[in-house]
């Protein structure tokens, strides 16, 4: 029998229209490029986009057309995701850190027609403009007043839109289309475009939202630090709109002293991003003495978030960090460690060892581990294989791209290894490329990392399988010393002796200047096993 309930789409632009009429006085602040900070009401970015979406279609921007953004986190770019979403066309948003070649196959291959980006991002664009083969109009995001000289015939953000009315019904979509593209930034091969629809970003909302998830509330402000040329940054600047949060983006000022600027003034209780940029804000923080007074919780995920600086956050600011773990192809979210009724009844030392853990997945995402036979493991903790995951906001395909490896029987393989326990929390071992095989045996380095930064001189560390004449491959550690402090071989085995089995300890320890991360922050391991190849062999040929 049909459900008698009313058939209404879950799509994007309702979402902008339920926080205007319901959360309008709620704020956006956000930092400019050009400099200054610009602060408005969700009234206002809802009238500003109406505005945005008129002056798409007199550019011509068709239905489900690409529309291709190089931006920080800022209110144009917020204005962006919901005129181009909430009118039928698809925003795709492109990482700025790719290399200049990658920017232009993923704009050739999404084929945009029209490029808005920030100022910063004027040389970028200018040198690969001859490449770009689809794109019809370039727009710098800036006033008149702040527009650059170019070569390039460039259309000027805030002239397009003062030029229109605001008034403009966001048309009622089919909720299967696509809103969203975002391109992984592909540690192997071309970049893979993921194309997130309507429903699938409404339904990411709504779970990432919740309580015992992300927790985004109306009562509360978020700093989104992790990028909106990002997975979405992470879908907040969704969540955040459906709750009427106070909502703060960042621009392109990620450094510690610019992120603890905006946590305070802005009074930011909820915060987003990867570790690399509260490895900058804890730094900064300790250099200067300074405590996060208003911040009660920080989300770390995209990398593991280590130990130290999940008991640095409880310790010196009493901040709460949410480890959370997702991906590209998921929208992001797939699992969150929140302070459950499990979580809250631990002794100090106990808890942080499980914050340490990615957490239970969010409803609507289910997962499941796999032996190297494809077989189904345990869920105790201890076997690890493969992470296979499924559900409504996870990838079924890649864009314009006939690879299906990675899905088997209706599950996506994630291409993490992990360990679940019985109580569904998940353990991220490695990526199934990262783990070391020593003698048949697996090592995971992200252990052996998270264990070498707790270290007092280690400001950051990688740990990589090299290969070795007789177990074919063993583990190294190279570092990178805070600044002023020095360590030695000896002293950081020392520091891991007894915390993991003694055949786990690395057979070299490097120290260097600075590690290779990708466009998104993460640790390029691929060129560290590159440079790194012969350090084992060589030393066993001497020997
Ligand atoms: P991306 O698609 O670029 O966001 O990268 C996704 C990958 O980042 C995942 O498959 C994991 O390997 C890694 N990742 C994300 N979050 C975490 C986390 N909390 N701990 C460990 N690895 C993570």
């Amino acid at each position: 029998m049909q459900a008698g309930m009313m058939n209404m789409p879950l799509i994007v632009s309702s979402i902008l229209r339920h926080a205007e009429t319901v959360y309008g006085k709620s704020e956006i602040v956000s930092r400019l490029p050009e400099g200054g900070i610009w602060r408005y009401t969700y009234a206002e970015a809802a009238s500003r986009a109406r505005r945005l979406a008129n002056a798409l279609i007199r550019l011509g921007v068709r239905h489900q057309a690409r529309v291709g953004t190089l931006a920080w986190n800022t209110h144009r770019h917020y204005e962006l995701y919901y005129a181009v979403s909430g009118s039928g066309a698809i925003v795709h948003t492109v990482n700025p850190r790719l290399f200049p070649e990658q920017i232009a196959y993923i704009v050739n291959h999404a084929e945009d027609k029209v490029l808005f980006f920030d100022i910063t991002f004027l040389p970028l664009v200018e040198k690969i403009r001859l490449e770009l083969t689809t794109v019809k109009h370039f727009v710098a995001m800036v006033s008149r007043e702040h527009m650059p000289q170019s070569t390039l015939p460039l259309l000027c953000y805030e002239d397009l839109i003062a030029a229109e009315s605001d008034s403009f019904d966001w048309p009622l979509l089919h909720e299967g289309l696509a809103a969203a593209l975002c391109y992984t930034s592909g540690t192997t091969g071309n970049p893979k475009g993921v194309l997130y629809g309507h429903r699938s970003t409404v339904l990411h909302a709504y779970a990432s939202m919740s309580t015992d998830a992300l927790g985004v509330s109306n009562r509360g402000a978020v700093l989104s630090v992790v990028p909106m040329f990002h997975v979405n940054a992470w879908g907040i600047p969704y969540s955040a709109t459906m709750a009427g949060a106070k909502l703060v983006l960042p621009a392109g000022a990620l450094d510690g002293a610019s992120v603890y600027e905006l946590l305070t003034e802005e009074k930011v209780s909820l915060t987003l991003g990867v570790p690399t940029v509260w490895l900058g804000l804890l730094h900064y923080c300790e250099k200067e003495n300074l405590r996060l007074d208003h911040l009660e919780r920080a989300v770390i995920g995209g990398s593991a978030a280590p130990e130290a600086m999940i008991r640095q956050f409880q310790e010196k600011h009493g901040v709460f960090v949410l480890h959370a773990w997702g991906m590209t192809e998921m929208s992001p979210l797939g699992t969150v460690n929140s302070m459950d009724a499990h979580m809250a009844g631990l002794p100090i030392e106990e808890r942080y060892k499980l914050q340490a853990k990615q957490g239970r997945p969010v409803y609507g995402v289910e997962l499941k581990i796999a032996g190297p036979d494809g077989k189904e493991l345990a869920h105790d903790g201890k076997a690890f294989g493969r992470l296979l995951v499924r559900g409504p906001w996870i990838a079924s395909g890649y864009y314009k791209d006939e690879d299906r490896s990675a899905w088997v029987d209706g599950w996506f393989d994630t291409g993490d290894v992990a360990t679940i326990d019985e109580t569904g929390t998940m353990a991220i071992v490695d990526r199934s490329k990262d783990v070391i095989k020593s003698g048949g045996e697996w090592i995971s380095s992200v252990e052996l990392e998270n264990i070498a930064v707790a270290h007092p001189s280690v400001a950051e560390c990688a740990v990589i399988g090299v290969p070795h004449p007789k177990w074919d491959e063993r583990p190294i550690l190279l570092v990178v010393t805070k600044e002023g402090k020095e360590a030695t071989r000896e002293e950081l085995l020392a520091f891991l002796e007894g915390k993991v089995a003694k055949w786990w300890l690395p057979d070299e320890v490097l120290f260097v200047k600075t590690l290779p991360h990708t466009a998104t922050g993460k640790l390029l391991k691929r060129q560290l096993r590159d440079d790194y190849h012969d350090v084992l062999m060589r030393q066993a040929s001497v020997a």
